[in-house]
C-alpha cells in the first residue's frame, strides 16, 4: 500500500483544468483528476467560456470533481451577463456547496455584442462579496507582464489593486516565465496595499507551438533563448519534453526559494507533466 507524506515547508498546489467537450473527454478527465489528486491539491479549477458559452459543461465538470471527494472552483467570467444571470449561478454552486470562484471578466468573441450589466472582474467581485457573504473564497486574475489591454503598467497594477480592495480573497497570476515579472509585480502590488496572495500561475511546456500562440495571444514573453531552443528542437518530442521540464523546473525552483505561498498549474486536462514537475519539485503530497 502507498501512502502519501505531505512534505512541509513547499508551497501548495492546485491545478487548472478546461471542460471537456465530449463524453470521452469528460472520461479522460477524471482520471487525469485521480492521478493529480494524489498530490493532495489544494482544489482544482474549471475555466469558463466567453461569454458563457460553457455555463452548463462547467458545472457538470465541478460537480464531477466535488463528487469525487475534491474541492473544486469554477471560473466565473462576467463581461456580457446581467446580475441576474450571475446571481443565477451562483446559487447553483451555493446549492451544491461550493464557495470558491475565480471571478474574470473575461473576453467576449469578437462580433459579439457587448450588453450586459458588468464591465470590470472589480465589479464581479464587488458582487459576488455583497451578495454571498465573507464565506467565500474569491480568487481573481493578476498578469506579472500586464494585461494585453492596458498600455500602461501603473495603470494596470492600480486596476489590480482596485480588484483586491473590491473583495478577491487572493490571485492567480497569468503563466510567465520571467520570475523576475512575478518578484517585480508581487513588490508593486505590496506597495498598494495588496496583502493577500498572489499564486503564480504555471503553464508546463505540453505542446511547445500551441503555448507560443497562447504567449504571442497574451502578451506573455517567452526568452529568446528558450523559444531558439524549442524551435530548434522541430518534431523531436523528447528533447521538448526534456527541456521544457528543465525550463519550467528551475523557474518553479526560484518561485519555490522567494517564498510564494503555492502554484498553480495550468495542466490542459492532462496530468504526465504536471506529476513530473511536481515530483522533481517535492510538491504536494509525495507517494
Ligand atoms: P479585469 O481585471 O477587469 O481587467 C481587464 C482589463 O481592464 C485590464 O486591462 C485592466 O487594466 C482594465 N481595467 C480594469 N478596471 C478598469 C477600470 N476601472 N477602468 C479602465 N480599465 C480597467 N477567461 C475566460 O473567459 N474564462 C476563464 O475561465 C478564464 N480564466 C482565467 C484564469 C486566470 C488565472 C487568468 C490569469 C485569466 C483567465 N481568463 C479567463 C482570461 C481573462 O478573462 C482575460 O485575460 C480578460 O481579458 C481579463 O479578465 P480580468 O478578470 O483580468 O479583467
Amino acid at each position: 500500500m502507498s501512502m502519501t507524506i505531505p512534505q512541509t515547508g513547499r508551497p501548495p498546489v492546485s491545478f487548472e483544468f478546461f471542460p471537456p467537450n465530449t463524453p470521452v473527454g469528460a472520461e479522460k478527465l477524471k482520471t487525469v483528476v485521480q492521478d493529480l489528486s494524489v498530490l493532495n491539491p489544494h482544489y482544482f479549477s474549471v475555466t469558463y467560456g466567453a461569454g458563457g458559452s460553457t455555463r452548463e459543461k462547467t458545472l457538470a465538470t465541478v460537480s464531477g470533481i466535488a463528487a469525487l471527494g475534491f474541492e473544486a472552483a469554477p471560473h466565473l467570467s462576467c463581461v456580457g451577463s446581467t446580475r441576474e444571470s450571475i446571481a443565477e449561478i451562483l446559487a447553483t454552486y451555493r446549492a451544491q456547496n461550493i464557495r470558491r470562484v475565480v471571478a474574470l471578466r473575461g473576453d467576449l468573441p469578437s462580433g459579439t455584442a457587448t450588453a450586459g450589466e458588468f464591465r470590470y472582474a472589480a465589479e464581479l467581485v464587488r458582487f459576488i462579496r455583497e451578495t454571498q457573504g465573507p464565506d467565500w473564497q474569491i480568487e481573481v486574475a493578476a498578469y506579472p507582464e500586464y494585461h494585453p489591454q492596458q498600455r500602461y503598467a501603473a495603470r494596470d497594477l492600480q486596476h489590480f489593486a482596485d480588484k483586491m480592495a473590491a473583495g478577491a480573497s487572493g490571485a492567480i497570476t497569468q503563466f510567465f516565465f520571467n520570475a523576475d515579472a512575478y518578484f517585480h509585480f508581487v513588490d508593486e502590488a505590496r506597495k498598494l496595499g495588496v496583502t493577500a496572495p498572489i499564486v503564480p500561475g504555471i503553464m508546463p511546456f505540453h505542446n511547445y507551438a500551441r503555448i507560443a500562440q497562447f504567449a504571442a495571444r497574451d502578451g506573455i514573453d517567452i526568452p529568446r533563448w528558450v523559444a531558439l531552443k524549442m524551435e530548434g528542437f522541430m518534431d523531436d518530442s523528447a528533447s521538448i519534453r526534456a527541456f521544457g521540464l528543465d525550463v519550467i523546473g528551475q523557474l518553479c525552483e526560484r518561485l519555490i526559494a522567494g517564498g510564494v505561498p503555492g502554484i498553480h498549474f495550468y495542466t490542459l486536462n492532462q496530468s504526465a507533466l504536471t506529476l513530473e514537475l511536481c515530483k522533481r519539485l517535492s510538491l504536494g503530497a509525495q507517494a
